[in-house]
């Protein structure tokens, strides 16, 4: 059995939900950088038909998606509800669809243009980013983009891993490093900055694999991005993860591989912006320690994304941090097992 196929009988299995077509999947306000300084962020999941390619081992959006295809109406209703969301003087805005979008099937070019023409006219928006994969990152779309736009933009992209083998074997992700690559090389062309997104410790990878597994993928990627932001991989309903989790086949990242792996990194890669946001974090289906340390962890990871400084980590300590070396150190015998829930 084809892997695409399970993750497809996985989620023919699953109950989806349906939302009004005029409300975005969710809309919050957090903190983000712009040119080494914190700022206030909005960011934005519309309600799309969702993502085409539908086929990673990780991901739940799927089931955030709509059932009808929102007219350019809702989704121009979706964009407004949203900037009334955040009072902040200045901000930037981070777009995220459950797909691409760049992807016309999800937001037609009208609408993406309206949307992005609307941003450019608010003086508050200092800049914007939007994921898409990078098949839909071309140069006919940025430019239209980035004329509507007329202030800095950024594509994000679900890069994952630097590694072909681990994304196409662990993630089913569909695209190889040399894909992200040349839509990076698209954007630059245009003026447009790039943020690769990577995942820390898919499922099939020990915990000392998917550690090593991160920091060469920060030293590949950084060539290609000005912004590295680390996912810890959470499980989410309705994926391979979550059948894996359910099984016992499957433990999320320790807080403390995400510390090792953001200390490293900002190591080789000093001049990019390496960012995490421990979503999650401390229980049982986000990363996690023991219980006791998981709020100082998440917490000094929150700060270095802000402040870049690995200074942050410097005292932190506990008893399970022995304990996680030892996972390191003897998970690569176990054939897969999880040692420590
Ligand atoms: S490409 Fe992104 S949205 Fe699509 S299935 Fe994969 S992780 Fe989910
Ligand atoms: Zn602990």
């Amino acid at each position: 059995m084809s892997f695409t196929k399970i993750v497809h009988d996985i989620r023919a299995r699953q109950k989806i939900k349906s939302n009004p077509p005029d409300r975005p999947t969710a809309v919050w306000v957090g903190k983000d950088m712009l040119d080494g300084r914190p700022i206030a962020s909005l960011t934005v999941i519309f309600q799309t038909t969702g993502c085409r390619w539908n086929n990673c081992t990780m991901c739940g959006y799927v089931y955030d998606s709509a059932k009808k295809p929102p007219s350019h109406d809702d989704l121009m209703k979706q964009f407004e509800y949203a900037m009334s969301r955040c009072k902040d003087e200045e901000f930037i805005v981070k777009i995220f669809t459950s797909g691409s979008f760049f992807d016309d099937g999800e937001i037609d070019t009208g609408t993406r243009e309206e949307m992005l023409s609307r941003l450019g006219k608010d003086t508050r928006v200092k800049k914007v980013i939007a994921e898409t994969r990078p098949e839909y990152v071309t140069g006919e779309r940025l430019s239209v983009a980035v004329s509507a736009l007329g202030k800095p933009f950024e594509v994000a992209i679900g890069l994952e891993t630097s590694n072909d083998m681990i994304r196409k074997d662990c993630i089913n992700k569909g695209f190889s490093f040399s894909d992200f690559r040349d839509a990076g090389n698209i954007a630059r062309e245009h003026g447009v900055t790039v943020k690769a997104y990577l995942l820390l410790k898919p499922v099939f990878l020990s915990e000392g694999a998917a550690i090593n597994d991160m920091i060469s993928s920060i030293s590949e990627t950084s060539p290609h991005a000005g912004t590295i932001s680390v996912n810890l991989c959470n499980v989410q309903r309705g994926t391979l993860v979550d059948e894996m989790f359910e099984r016992g086949d499957y433990r999320p990242p320790w807080l403390w591989s995400a510390v090792e792996v953001l200390k490293k990194g900002k190591e080789t890669a000093p001049g990019t912006i390496i960012m995490s946001d421990p979503v999650g974090a401390g229980s049982a289906r986000g990363p996690h320690n023991c219980g006791k340390c998981d709020d100082d962890v998440a917490s000094a990871i929150r700060i270095f994304s802000l402040t870049q400084d690995t200074g942050v980590f410097n005292g932190l300590d506990c008893q399970c941090r022995e304990l996680w070396k030892k996972v390191v150190e003897l998970e690569d015998s176990t054939f897969g097992s999880t040692l420590v829930k």
